[in-house]
Protein backbone atom coordinates (compact mmCIF):
# COMPACT_ATOMS: atom_id res chain seq x y z
CA UNK A 1 0.00 0.00 0.00
CA UNK A 2 1.20 3.40 -1.02
CA UNK A 3 1.69 5.94 1.59
CA UNK A 4 2.63 9.53 0.94
CA UNK A 5 3.73 12.68 2.57
CA UNK A 6 0.62 14.93 1.77
CA UNK A 7 1.59 18.61 2.27
CA UNK A 8 -1.91 19.71 2.99
CA UNK A 9 -2.39 17.60 5.77
CA UNK A 10 1.21 17.45 6.47
CA UNK A 11 1.13 13.88 7.41
CA UNK A 12 1.70 10.12 5.52
CA UNK A 13 -1.13 9.06 4.02
CA UNK A 14 -2.59 5.87 2.72
CA UNK A 15 -2.88 6.94 -1.30
CA UNK A 16 -6.71 6.33 -2.00
CA UNK A 17 -6.66 5.08 -5.69
CA UNK A 18 -9.69 6.73 -7.31
CA UNK A 19 -12.67 4.76 -7.50
CA UNK A 20 -12.65 5.33 -11.37
CA UNK A 21 -10.22 5.47 -14.06
CA UNK A 22 -7.04 6.51 -13.98
CA UNK A 23 -4.87 8.32 -11.72
CA UNK A 24 -4.70 12.01 -12.14
CA UNK A 25 -1.83 13.79 -11.51
CA UNK A 26 -0.47 17.08 -12.36
CA UNK A 27 3.24 18.70 -12.53
CA UNK A 28 3.88 21.97 -12.65
CA UNK A 29 6.08 22.21 -15.53
CA UNK A 30 8.87 24.27 -16.49
CA UNK A 31 9.19 27.93 -17.42
CA UNK A 32 11.33 27.79 -20.67
CA UNK A 33 13.43 31.08 -20.66
CA UNK A 34 16.42 29.42 -19.64
CA UNK A 35 18.18 25.56 -19.44
CA UNK A 36 16.43 23.05 -16.99
CA UNK A 37 19.62 22.64 -14.57
CA UNK A 38 19.74 19.39 -12.43
CA UNK A 39 18.19 20.96 -9.54
CA UNK A 40 14.43 21.20 -11.81
CA UNK A 41 15.44 18.41 -12.81
CA UNK A 42 15.41 16.30 -9.00
CA UNK A 43 11.33 17.97 -8.73
CA UNK A 44 10.60 16.14 -12.37
CA UNK A 45 12.47 12.89 -11.44
CA UNK A 46 10.40 12.97 -7.92
CA UNK A 47 7.39 13.07 -9.85
CA UNK A 48 8.31 10.61 -12.38
CA UNK A 49 9.10 7.90 -9.62
CA UNK A 50 5.92 8.45 -8.04
CA UNK A 51 4.16 8.35 -11.71
CA UNK A 52 6.50 4.93 -12.18
CA UNK A 53 5.46 3.45 -8.45
CA UNK A 54 1.65 3.83 -9.17
CA UNK A 55 2.19 2.03 -12.30
CA UNK A 56 4.27 -0.53 -11.03
CA UNK A 57 1.12 -1.03 -8.40
CA UNK A 58 -0.78 -2.13 -11.19
CA UNK A 59 -2.57 1.93 -11.09
CA UNK A 60 -3.61 3.70 -14.45
CA UNK A 61 -1.98 7.43 -14.30
CA UNK A 62 -2.74 10.33 -16.14
CA UNK A 63 -0.07 12.52 -15.71
CA UNK A 64 -0.40 16.25 -17.22
CA UNK A 65 2.97 19.17 -16.86
CA UNK A 66 2.24 22.54 -18.12
CA UNK A 67 5.04 24.46 -20.14
CA UNK A 68 4.82 27.76 -18.90
CA UNK A 69 5.42 30.04 -21.65
CA UNK A 70 3.93 33.37 -20.44
CA UNK A 71 3.28 34.89 -17.27
CA UNK A 72 6.11 33.86 -14.44
CA UNK A 73 7.51 37.32 -13.78
CA UNK A 74 10.67 37.35 -12.41
CA UNK A 75 9.56 38.43 -8.61
CA UNK A 76 6.53 35.56 -9.23
CA UNK A 77 8.00 33.64 -6.44
CA UNK A 78 7.99 36.67 -3.84
CA UNK A 79 5.55 39.51 -4.71
CA UNK A 80 2.63 36.95 -5.72
CA UNK A 81 2.02 37.34 -9.33
CA UNK A 82 2.78 41.02 -9.87
CA UNK A 83 6.29 41.95 -9.59
CA UNK A 84 9.19 42.17 -12.08
CA UNK A 85 8.94 41.13 -15.99
CA UNK A 86 7.96 38.17 -18.01
CA UNK A 87 10.96 36.46 -17.73
CA UNK A 88 10.52 34.74 -21.46
CA UNK A 89 9.65 38.24 -22.54
CA UNK A 90 12.86 39.47 -21.04
CA UNK A 91 14.75 36.95 -22.45
CA UNK A 92 13.40 37.50 -25.85
CA UNK A 93 14.48 41.11 -25.57
CA UNK A 94 18.06 40.09 -24.33
CA UNK A 95 18.45 37.42 -27.27
CA UNK A 96 16.26 39.72 -29.92
CA UNK A 97 14.08 36.72 -30.88
CA UNK A 98 10.41 36.32 -30.19
CA UNK A 99 9.20 35.16 -27.02
CA UNK A 100 8.18 31.74 -29.27
CA UNK A 101 11.39 31.11 -30.54
CA UNK A 102 13.11 31.47 -26.97
CA UNK A 103 10.00 29.08 -25.74
CA UNK A 104 10.42 26.63 -28.67
CA UNK A 105 14.51 26.62 -28.07
CA UNK A 106 14.05 25.88 -23.84
CA UNK A 107 11.23 23.73 -24.45
CA UNK A 108 13.19 21.13 -26.94
CA UNK A 109 16.16 21.66 -24.44
CA UNK A 110 13.75 20.35 -21.43
CA UNK A 111 12.66 17.21 -23.14
CA UNK A 112 15.90 16.23 -24.52
CA UNK A 113 17.42 16.71 -20.58
CA UNK A 114 14.89 14.68 -19.54
CA UNK A 115 14.55 12.45 -22.03
CA UNK A 116 18.34 11.33 -21.28
CA UNK A 117 17.52 11.45 -17.45
CA UNK A 118 14.86 8.50 -18.88
CA UNK A 119 11.94 10.68 -16.82
CA UNK A 120 8.52 9.32 -18.68
CA UNK A 121 6.81 11.55 -20.65
CA UNK A 122 3.92 13.20 -19.64
CA UNK A 123 0.65 12.03 -21.26
CA UNK A 124 -0.53 15.64 -22.37
CA UNK A 125 1.92 18.64 -22.01
CA UNK A 126 -0.42 22.16 -22.22
CA UNK A 127 1.01 25.32 -23.50
CA UNK A 128 0.21 28.16 -21.34
CA UNK A 129 -0.13 30.21 -24.41
CA UNK A 130 -2.56 28.15 -26.06
CA UNK A 131 -5.24 28.58 -23.15
CA UNK A 132 -5.35 32.16 -23.05
CA UNK A 133 -9.44 31.82 -24.18
CA UNK A 134 -10.22 29.52 -21.35
CA UNK A 135 -7.90 31.92 -19.18
CA UNK A 136 -10.12 34.83 -19.65
CA UNK A 137 -13.93 32.49 -19.47
CA UNK A 138 -12.32 31.80 -15.76
CA UNK A 139 -11.26 34.81 -14.72
CA UNK A 140 -14.84 36.08 -15.59
CA UNK A 141 -16.40 33.53 -13.67
CA UNK A 142 -14.39 34.74 -10.55
CA UNK A 143 -14.95 38.21 -11.12
CA UNK A 144 -18.91 37.19 -11.15
CA UNK A 145 -18.29 35.01 -8.13
CA UNK A 146 -16.82 38.30 -6.45
CA UNK A 147 -13.56 36.18 -6.03
CA UNK A 148 -11.47 38.63 -8.08
CA UNK A 149 -12.21 42.32 -9.31
CA UNK A 150 -10.34 44.51 -12.14
CA UNK A 151 -8.86 47.60 -11.80
CA UNK A 152 -7.04 50.24 -14.06
CA UNK A 153 -6.69 46.97 -16.78
CA UNK A 154 -5.56 44.45 -13.91
CA UNK A 155 -7.47 41.73 -12.02
CA UNK A 156 -6.46 40.75 -8.81
CA UNK A 157 -7.75 37.75 -6.61
CA UNK A 158 -9.72 38.56 -3.70
CA UNK A 159 -7.39 36.74 -0.75
CA UNK A 160 -9.80 37.12 1.83
CA UNK A 161 -13.38 35.76 -0.42
CA UNK A 162 -11.68 32.54 0.31
CA UNK A 163 -11.83 31.46 3.63
CA UNK A 164 -9.39 28.42 3.28
CA UNK A 165 -6.80 30.77 2.00
CA UNK A 166 -3.25 29.35 3.77
CA UNK A 167 -4.30 26.01 4.08
CA UNK A 168 -0.96 24.48 1.79
CA UNK A 169 1.28 26.55 3.49
CA UNK A 170 0.31 28.00 6.71
CA UNK A 171 0.51 31.80 4.92
CA UNK A 172 -3.59 32.55 6.25
CA UNK A 173 -3.78 36.38 5.70
CA UNK A 174 -3.80 36.41 9.75
CA UNK A 175 -0.24 34.44 9.55
CA UNK A 176 0.55 37.49 6.50
CA UNK A 177 -0.43 40.32 7.82
CA UNK A 178 2.38 40.04 10.76
CA UNK A 179 4.95 39.83 7.97
CA UNK A 180 3.25 42.38 6.12
CA UNK A 181 5.39 43.61 3.11
CA UNK A 182 6.48 47.27 2.58
CA UNK A 183 5.38 47.95 -1.31
CA UNK A 184 1.84 47.21 -2.82
CA UNK A 185 0.21 47.32 -6.17
CA UNK A 186 -1.26 50.77 -5.98
CA UNK A 187 -4.52 48.68 -7.66
CA UNK A 188 -4.92 46.49 -4.94
CA UNK A 189 -7.55 45.99 -2.15
CA UNK A 190 -5.36 43.71 0.19
CA UNK A 191 -1.41 43.77 0.13
CA UNK A 192 -1.76 39.77 -0.36
CA UNK A 193 -4.16 40.16 -3.52
CA UNK A 194 -2.43 38.30 -6.41
CA UNK A 195 -2.53 38.71 -9.92
CA UNK A 196 -4.83 37.01 -12.39
CA UNK A 197 -4.13 39.57 -15.47
CA UNK A 198 -1.94 41.94 -15.50
CA UNK A 199 -2.47 45.07 -18.19
CA UNK A 200 0.21 45.28 -20.68
CA UNK A 201 2.81 48.02 -20.42
CA UNK A 202 3.33 49.46 -23.56
CA UNK A 203 5.36 47.67 -26.80
CA UNK A 204 4.93 44.23 -24.70
CA UNK A 205 5.66 41.72 -26.10
CA UNK A 206 3.10 39.04 -25.39
CA UNK A 207 -0.66 40.70 -25.18
CA UNK A 208 -3.74 39.31 -25.63
CA UNK A 209 -7.43 41.31 -25.76
CA UNK A 210 -9.32 40.84 -22.81
CA UNK A 211 -12.67 42.36 -21.32
CA UNK A 212 -10.28 44.83 -19.15
CA UNK A 213 -7.86 45.27 -21.94
CA UNK A 214 -5.02 44.03 -23.47
CA UNK A 215 -2.63 41.99 -20.78
CA UNK A 216 -1.46 38.80 -20.54
CA UNK A 217 -2.37 35.69 -17.65
CA UNK A 218 -0.39 35.30 -14.59
CA UNK A 219 1.44 32.52 -13.52
CA UNK A 220 -0.97 31.37 -11.08
CA UNK A 221 -4.37 31.53 -13.07
CA UNK A 222 -2.28 29.47 -15.72
CA UNK A 223 -2.36 26.32 -13.36
CA UNK A 224 -5.92 26.03 -12.58
CA UNK A 225 -7.34 26.49 -15.89
CA UNK A 226 -4.52 23.55 -17.02
CA UNK A 227 -5.50 21.54 -14.69
CA UNK A 228 -9.20 21.87 -15.46
CA UNK A 229 -8.83 21.60 -19.01
CA UNK A 230 -7.09 18.62 -19.08
CA UNK A 231 -7.80 16.94 -16.33
CA UNK A 232 -11.03 18.12 -14.59
CA UNK A 233 -11.89 20.05 -11.19
CA UNK A 234 -11.35 17.74 -9.30
CA UNK A 235 -7.54 15.82 -9.38
CA UNK A 236 -5.34 13.33 -7.37
CA UNK A 237 -1.98 14.47 -6.77
CA UNK A 238 -0.55 17.46 -7.60
CA UNK A 239 2.80 17.86 -7.46
CA UNK A 240 6.31 20.64 -7.95
CA UNK A 241 9.14 21.75 -6.15
CA UNK A 242 8.81 23.34 -2.30
CA UNK A 243 9.38 26.79 -3.44
CA UNK A 244 6.01 26.63 -5.19
CA UNK A 245 4.02 25.55 -2.20
CA UNK A 246 3.75 29.41 -1.96
CA UNK A 247 2.23 31.60 -3.57
CA UNK A 248 1.79 28.96 -6.34
CA UNK A 249 0.21 26.38 -5.35
CA UNK A 250 -1.99 28.30 -2.26
CA UNK A 251 -2.95 30.49 -5.10
CA UNK A 252 -3.80 27.59 -7.53
CA UNK A 253 -5.85 26.54 -4.59
CA UNK A 254 -7.78 29.64 -3.74
CA UNK A 255 -8.69 30.21 -7.51
CA UNK A 256 -9.71 26.47 -8.79
CA UNK A 257 -11.74 25.38 -5.33
CA UNK A 258 -13.47 29.34 -5.67
CA UNK A 259 -13.97 29.38 -9.70
CA UNK A 260 -15.11 25.28 -10.10
CA UNK A 261 -17.30 25.06 -6.28
CA UNK A 262 -14.97 21.06 -5.87
CA UNK A 263 -12.24 20.17 -3.91
CA UNK A 264 -9.03 20.75 -6.10
CA UNK A 265 -6.23 18.29 -5.64
CA UNK A 266 -6.53 15.47 -2.58
CA UNK A 267 -2.63 14.95 -2.46
CA UNK A 268 0.28 17.46 -2.81
CA UNK A 269 3.80 16.35 -2.98
CA UNK A 270 6.42 18.56 -2.92
CA UNK A 271 10.40 17.83 -3.82
CA UNK A 272 12.73 19.99 -1.20
CA UNK A 273 15.93 21.29 -3.03
CA UNK A 274 18.95 20.77 -4.54
CA UNK A 275 22.42 22.37 -3.11
CA UNK A 276 25.06 22.37 -5.09
CA UNK A 277 27.88 21.52 -2.06
CA UNK A 278 25.96 22.78 0.47
CA UNK A 279 24.73 26.20 -0.95
CA UNK A 280 21.92 27.59 -3.02
CA UNK A 281 22.29 27.01 -7.08
CA UNK A 282 23.65 29.82 -8.69
CA UNK A 283 23.95 30.73 -12.23
CA UNK A 284 26.26 33.38 -11.35
CA UNK A 285 28.71 31.68 -9.68
CA UNK A 286 28.09 28.96 -12.38
CA UNK A 287 26.77 25.72 -10.06
CA UNK A 288 23.40 25.55 -11.98
CA UNK A 289 24.65 22.69 -13.21
CA UNK A 290 23.20 21.34 -16.56
CA UNK A 291 23.01 17.72 -17.64
CA UNK A 292 25.88 18.29 -20.53
CA UNK A 293 28.25 19.42 -17.30
CA UNK A 294 27.21 16.31 -15.78
CA UNK A 295 28.36 14.14 -18.75
CA UNK A 296 31.42 16.25 -19.48
CA UNK A 297 32.95 15.49 -16.25
CA UNK A 298 32.27 11.70 -17.30
CA UNK A 299 29.16 10.78 -15.99
CA UNK A 300 26.13 9.07 -17.30
CA UNK A 301 22.86 10.83 -16.61
CA UNK A 302 21.54 7.34 -15.18
CA UNK A 303 24.85 8.35 -12.93
CA UNK A 304 22.45 11.19 -11.23
CA UNK A 305 19.67 9.06 -11.36
CA UNK A 306 21.11 7.15 -9.27
CA UNK A 307 22.19 9.65 -7.24
CA UNK A 308 18.88 11.22 -6.74
CA UNK A 309 17.45 7.86 -6.01
CA UNK A 310 20.18 7.90 -3.02
CA UNK A 311 18.30 10.55 -0.86
CA UNK A 312 15.00 10.42 -0.15
CA UNK A 313 12.89 13.48 -1.83
CA UNK A 314 11.53 15.31 0.91
CA UNK A 315 15.46 15.93 2.24
CA UNK A 316 17.35 18.88 1.07
CA UNK A 317 19.93 16.96 -1.50
CA UNK A 318 23.60 18.21 -1.03
CA UNK A 319 24.93 17.65 -4.97
CA UNK A 320 29.03 16.95 -4.36
CA UNK A 321 31.38 15.38 -7.37
CA UNK A 322 32.20 12.72 -4.87
CA UNK A 323 28.41 11.69 -4.25
CA UNK A 324 28.13 11.10 -8.05
CA UNK A 325 31.60 9.13 -8.05
CA UNK A 326 29.86 6.81 -5.32
CA UNK A 327 26.33 7.17 -7.39
CA UNK A 328 28.23 5.79 -10.66
CA UNK A 329 30.00 3.18 -8.96
CA UNK A 330 26.21 1.66 -7.46
CA UNK A 331 25.10 2.02 -10.98
CA UNK A 332 27.66 -0.14 -12.21
CA UNK A 333 27.53 -2.69 -9.32
CA UNK A 334 23.56 -2.63 -10.59
CA UNK A 335 24.00 -2.88 -14.15
CA UNK A 336 26.77 -5.66 -13.97
CA UNK A 337 24.80 -7.82 -11.88
CA UNK A 338 22.31 -7.06 -14.34
CA UNK A 339 24.44 -8.19 -17.40
CA UNK A 340 25.99 -11.20 -15.67
CA UNK A 341 21.88 -12.51 -15.27
CA UNK A 342 21.84 -12.45 -18.71
CA UNK A 343 24.82 -15.16 -18.94
CA UNK A 344 23.12 -17.25 -16.43
CA UNK A 345 21.36 -20.28 -17.39
CA UNK A 346 17.13 -19.97 -16.50
CA UNK A 347 15.72 -23.15 -14.71
CA UNK A 348 12.26 -22.99 -13.20
CA UNK A 349 13.53 -26.14 -10.59
CA UNK A 350 16.31 -23.87 -8.81
CA UNK A 351 15.41 -21.95 -5.39
CA UNK A 352 14.06 -18.54 -5.50
CA UNK A 353 14.94 -15.79 -3.24
CA UNK A 354 14.36 -12.88 -5.10
CA UNK A 355 10.54 -12.91 -4.02
CA UNK A 356 12.39 -11.12 -0.72
CA UNK A 357 14.16 -9.10 -2.42
CA UNK A 358 11.31 -7.13 -4.56
CA UNK A 359 8.69 -7.56 -1.23
CA UNK A 360 11.51 -5.56 0.98
CA UNK A 361 11.94 -3.29 -2.19
CA UNK A 362 8.40 -2.41 -2.98
CA UNK A 363 7.69 -2.01 0.87
CA UNK A 364 10.49 0.58 0.82
CA UNK A 365 9.58 2.60 -2.40
CA UNK A 366 5.45 2.50 -1.37
CA UNK A 367 6.66 4.23 1.81
CA UNK A 368 6.36 7.67 0.93
CA UNK A 369 9.30 6.65 -1.98
CA UNK A 370 11.83 5.74 0.27
CA UNK A 371 14.25 5.48 -2.72
CA UNK A 372 17.22 5.45 -0.50
CA UNK A 373 15.99 2.37 1.31
CA UNK A 374 15.00 0.30 -2.12
CA UNK A 375 18.69 1.27 -3.43
CA UNK A 376 20.17 -0.53 -0.67
CA UNK A 377 17.92 -3.54 -1.15
CA UNK A 378 18.67 -3.53 -4.88
CA UNK A 379 21.93 -3.58 -4.00
CA UNK A 380 21.97 -6.69 -1.88
CA UNK A 381 19.99 -8.15 -4.49
CA UNK A 382 22.66 -7.32 -6.77
CA UNK A 383 25.05 -8.97 -4.67
CA UNK A 384 23.30 -12.15 -4.51
CA UNK A 385 23.40 -12.49 -8.30
CA UNK A 386 26.20 -12.20 -8.10
CA UNK A 387 26.78 -14.89 -5.71
CA UNK A 388 25.14 -17.09 -7.74
CA UNK A 389 26.83 -16.48 -10.85
CA UNK A 390 30.02 -16.93 -8.75
CA UNK A 391 28.73 -20.32 -7.99
CA UNK A 392 28.05 -20.56 -11.63
CA UNK A 393 24.50 -21.75 -10.64
CA UNK A 394 20.99 -21.30 -12.30
CA UNK A 395 18.72 -18.50 -11.85
CA UNK A 396 14.71 -18.49 -11.26
CA UNK A 397 13.05 -16.86 -14.18
CA UNK A 398 10.54 -15.13 -11.80
CA UNK A 399 13.77 -13.60 -10.40
CA UNK A 400 15.10 -12.60 -13.64
CA UNK A 401 11.50 -10.77 -14.15
CA UNK A 402 11.62 -9.20 -10.40
CA UNK A 403 15.13 -7.79 -11.19
CA UNK A 404 14.07 -6.11 -14.04
CA UNK A 405 10.63 -5.03 -12.76
CA UNK A 406 13.26 -3.34 -9.71
CA UNK A 407 15.51 -1.45 -12.04
CA UNK A 408 13.63 -0.82 -14.88
CA UNK A 409 10.17 -0.19 -14.24
CA UNK A 410 10.49 1.45 -10.68
CA UNK A 411 14.31 2.94 -10.55
CA UNK A 412 13.92 3.75 -14.58
CA UNK A 413 17.42 3.03 -15.40
CA UNK A 414 18.49 2.09 -18.55
CA UNK A 415 21.07 -0.16 -20.58
CA UNK A 416 23.54 2.19 -21.74
CA UNK A 417 24.96 0.96 -25.38
CA UNK A 418 28.35 -0.05 -24.93
CA UNK A 419 30.29 1.41 -27.69
CA UNK A 420 32.66 -0.80 -28.72
CA UNK A 421 35.58 -0.06 -31.32
CA UNK A 422 35.94 -1.65 -34.74
CA UNK A 423 38.71 -3.93 -33.42
CA UNK A 424 36.46 -5.13 -30.08
CA UNK A 425 33.85 -5.97 -32.83
CA UNK A 426 36.08 -7.97 -35.09
CA UNK A 427 37.77 -9.43 -31.84
CA UNK A 428 33.86 -10.42 -30.86
CA UNK A 429 32.81 -11.97 -34.48
CA UNK A 430 36.00 -14.03 -34.53
CA UNK A 431 35.55 -15.26 -31.09
CA UNK A 432 31.85 -16.58 -32.17
CA UNK A 433 33.38 -18.36 -34.82
CA UNK A 434 36.12 -20.07 -32.48
CA UNK A 435 33.01 -20.88 -29.94
CA UNK A 436 30.68 -22.64 -33.09
CA UNK A 437 33.54 -24.60 -33.71
CA UNK A 438 34.05 -25.98 -30.32
CA UNK A 439 38.07 -24.02 -30.42
CA UNK A 440 38.01 -23.34 -27.30
CA UNK A 441 41.63 -22.47 -26.88
CA UNK A 442 41.24 -20.15 -29.23
CA UNK A 443 38.07 -18.50 -27.74
CA UNK A 444 39.81 -17.43 -24.17
CA UNK A 445 42.84 -16.33 -25.81
CA UNK A 446 40.49 -13.94 -27.77
CA UNK A 447 38.90 -13.35 -24.70
CA UNK A 448 42.05 -12.10 -23.09
CA UNK A 449 43.22 -9.91 -25.92
CA UNK A 450 39.67 -8.23 -25.79
CA UNK A 451 39.90 -7.94 -21.69
CA UNK A 452 43.73 -6.62 -23.03
CA UNK A 453 41.44 -3.65 -24.63
CA UNK A 454 39.33 -2.41 -21.52
CA UNK A 455 36.07 -5.39 -22.38
CA UNK A 456 34.77 -7.97 -20.73
CA UNK A 457 33.09 -10.52 -22.49
CA UNK A 458 30.79 -13.23 -20.96
CA UNK A 459 28.96 -16.22 -22.86
CA UNK A 460 25.22 -15.42 -22.24
CA UNK A 461 21.92 -17.49 -23.64
CA UNK A 462 21.87 -15.67 -26.68
CA UNK A 463 25.45 -14.86 -27.65
CA UNK A 464 28.43 -13.37 -26.10
CA UNK A 465 27.54 -10.32 -23.83
CA UNK A 466 30.04 -7.45 -23.89
CA UNK A 467 30.44 -4.80 -21.00
CA UNK A 468 33.32 -2.25 -20.25
CA UNK A 469 35.62 -3.11 -17.92
P1 LIG B 1 10.71 26.91 -12.79
O1 LIG B 1 11.12 26.62 -14.20
O2 LIG B 1 11.50 27.99 -12.15
O3 LIG B 1 9.21 27.15 -12.68
O4 LIG B 1 11.05 25.61 -11.93
C1 LIG B 1 10.68 24.34 -12.37
C2 LIG B 1 10.60 23.37 -11.21
O5 LIG B 1 11.90 23.14 -10.64
C3 LIG B 1 9.72 23.84 -10.08
O6 LIG B 1 8.91 22.76 -9.68
C4 LIG B 1 10.69 24.23 -8.99
O7 LIG B 1 10.13 24.03 -7.72
C5 LIG B 1 11.81 23.25 -9.22
N1 LIG B 1 13.13 23.70 -8.72
C6 LIG B 1 13.74 24.88 -8.91
N2 LIG B 1 14.96 24.92 -8.30
C7 LIG B 1 15.13 23.71 -7.72
C8 LIG B 1 16.19 23.09 -6.94
N3 LIG B 1 17.32 23.73 -6.65
N4 LIG B 1 15.99 21.82 -6.52
C9 LIG B 1 14.86 21.15 -6.82
N5 LIG B 1 13.85 21.66 -7.53
C10 LIG B 1 13.96 22.93 -8.00
ZN1 LIG C 1 2.04 25.43 -11.67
Amino acid sequence: MLTLYNTLTKQKEAFEPPKSGPVKMYTCGPTVYDYVHIGNLRSYFMADTLRRTLKASGLEVMHVKNITDVGHLTADDIDQGDGGEDKIAKKALLERKTPAEIADFYTDYYRKAESALNILSADQTPKATEYVEEMITFIKGLIERKNAYEKNGNVFFDVTSFSNYGKLSGNTVENLKVGARLEEHPDKRNPWDFALWLKAPEGHLMQWGSPWGMGYPSWHIECSVMNLATLGKTIDIHTGGEDNIFPHHEAEIAQSESGNDAPFSRVWVHARHLLIDGAKMSKSKGSAYRLEEIVEHGFSPMDLRVLFLSSHYRSQMNFTWEALAQAKTNRETLMQAYERMQTLSVDPAVVSNGANYLHEFVAAIEDDLNTPLALSTLLNTAKWINVIANKGQAIHPDDVRRYKKMLFDYFGLTREIVAITETVAKLIDERKIARDSKDFALSDALRNEIAGLGYIVEDGQNGQVVRKK
